[in-house]
C-alpha cells in the first residue's frame, strides 16, 4: 500500500491509497473558503449519552446529480473534491463534519448541575472505495476492497495518536433508504472525542462478565456461536479459517450479521496478516449475500467496532452489518418502540435470518 498525503484548496487533507507507488501532485484550484464548524458534544444527564450538536451541518450537498458527483475523479470539465483524473481509494477531511478539531476549539466547555457541554472535537473523514461512480462496495475486486481495509487501518493509526480523539470509527451507509446523500460509493470515518454509547453500553458487560466468569466475553459469544456450525438452528452464515460471520442471538434487526476475527484484537491496526488476508473474500461474500436478499440491493450499514483509547484490551474488533429492509417492499423504521424507549421489536427470528442467508 502507497500512501500519499496533500491538501485541498481549504487546507482539509487529501490522502490517496495506491496498490503501486503512484504520482499524485494535481493541485486543487477551487475557490473554496475555510469551512467553519461550532459543534457540541452534550452529556444527556440520564443516559451518560453524549450527544453532538452540529447545527452547521443543514446548508450540506444534498443528492446531487450525477454529472456534479463531488466523489467522482476531476475531469471533463468537473471539479470535484478529489482533484485527480484518476484515483484507486481516496480519502479526505469532510467539508461539512459533525466534528472538528481545530475549528471546534473555540466553544469552551462547562459544567453546570446536571449538565456538562464539551467541543466537538474530533475529525470526520470520507473515504471513497473506488472512483467508480456506478459501482458497490460489492462489486469491487478482493484486491480492491484490501486496499480499504489497509486505508481504514491506516487511518484507525493514525488518528488514534490525536490527544483529543478516544474512538475510532469507520462505517458505511448504503442506500437512499438508509439516509446516503451521495450515491457514488463512499464510507466515513469518525474520529470521536468520547466512547460511543454503544460501545460504553458493551465494555460494562464485558468488564461484569469477566469479574464473574474471569473469561473475555466476545470469546465466549464466538465461541458458542462457532459451536453450533453445521446445525440446522445454527446461526452461524459464513465462516473461513480466520473469520466468522454469524447472526446474532438478539439480533434488533431484520438481517443482522456480525463479522469477528478468530484471533481476538482491539482494532484494525493489530490484525495480523493471516486475517487480513482472507477478509477481502469473506466480507464481499456477505454483501453480496445482502444484495441478493431482495429484487433489489438491501440497503445497509456496516460497522467498525473499535476498541476505545486508552487501550481498552477487552473490546474485540468486529464489523456489524444490517439491512433495515425486512421484506422486498417493506422497511424496519424505528418507531415507537425503538426510538421512543430504545426497545427493539424484531419480526424475523435469527435462525431464520442465518439459514435464509446460508442458502442465498
Ligand atoms: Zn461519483
Amino acid at each position: 500500500m502507497h500512501k500519499t498525503v496533500t491538501k485541498l484548496a481549504d487546507g482539509r487533507e487529501l490522502i490517496y491509497f495506491d496498490t503501486e507507488p503512484a504520482v499524485r501532485d494535481v493541485v486543487d484550484t477551487r475557490p473554496l473558503d475555510p469551512a467553519a464548524s461550532a459543534s457540541e458534544v452534550r452529556v444527556d444527564p440520564f443516559t451518560g449519552d453524549a450527544v453532538t450538536i452540529a447545527a452547521h451541518r443543514q446548508g450540506r450537498i444534498y443528492h446531487p446529480p450525477a454529472d456534479q458527483c463531488p466523489l467522482c475523479p476531476s475531469r471533463d470539465g468537473r471539479a470535484g473534491e478529489v482533484p485527480a483524473r484518476d484515483y484507486q481509494v481516496a480519502v479526505f477531511e469532510n467539508r461539512f463534519p459533525s466534528l472538528a478539531g481545530s475549528s471546534a476549539q473555540h466553544v469552551t466547555p462547562w459544567s453546570d448541575g446536571p449538565y456538562t457541554l464539551a467541543p466537538g472535537t474530533g475529525r470526520c473523514e470520507v473515504v471513497c472505495f473506488t472512483p467508480d461512480h456506478g459501482a458497490s462496495f460489492a462489486d469491487l475486486t478482493e484486491q480492491q476492497a484490501r486496499l480499504v481495509l489497509d486505508a481504514w487501518t491506516d487511518r484507525t493509526a493514525e488518528l488514534h495518536t490525536r490527544p483529543d480523539v478516544r474512538q475510532v470509527y469507520c462505517f458505511e451507509n448504503r442506500g437512499a433508504d438508509i439516509g446516503v446523500t451521495l450515491g457514488h460509493p463512499h464510507g466515513q470515518i469518525y474520529a470521536l472525542p468520547y466512547v460511543t454509547p454503544r460501545t460504553a453500553q458493551a465494555l460494562a458487560k464485558v468488564a461484569a462478565h469477566r469479574e464473574a466468569t474471569g473469561r473475555n466475553l466476545y470469546d465466549d459469544v464466538l465461541a458458542a456461536e462457532r459451536a453450533t456450525t453445521g446445525r440446522p438452528d445454527s446461526r452461524v452464515v459464513l465462516a473461513g479459517e480466520h473469520w466468522t460471520a454469524f447472526v446474532p442471538f438478539a439480533a434488533r434487526w431484520p438481517y443482522e450479521v456480525h463479522l469477528y476475527p478468530h484471533r481476538r484484537v482491539a482494532d484494525l491496526t493489530a490484525l495480523d496478516e493471516a486475517a487480513r488476508a482472507e477478509f477481502p473474500r469473506i466480507y464481499l461474500d456477505l454483501l453480496r449475500r445482502f444484495d441478493r436478499l431482495f429484487p433489489a440491493p438491501a440497503p445497509y450499514i456496516s460497522a467498525w467496532h473499535q476498541a476505545p483509547r486508552p487501550a481498552e484490551a477487552e473490546l474485540a474488533l468486529h464489523l456489524e452489518l444490517f439491512t433495515i429492509r425486512r421484506t422486498a417492499d417493506k422497511l424496519k423504521y424505528l418507531a415507537g418502540t425503538e426510538s421512543g424507549m430504545g426497545a427493539f421489536m424484531n419480526d424475523i427470528r435469527p435462525e431464520t435470518a442465518a439459514r435464509t442467508l446460508r442458502e442465498l
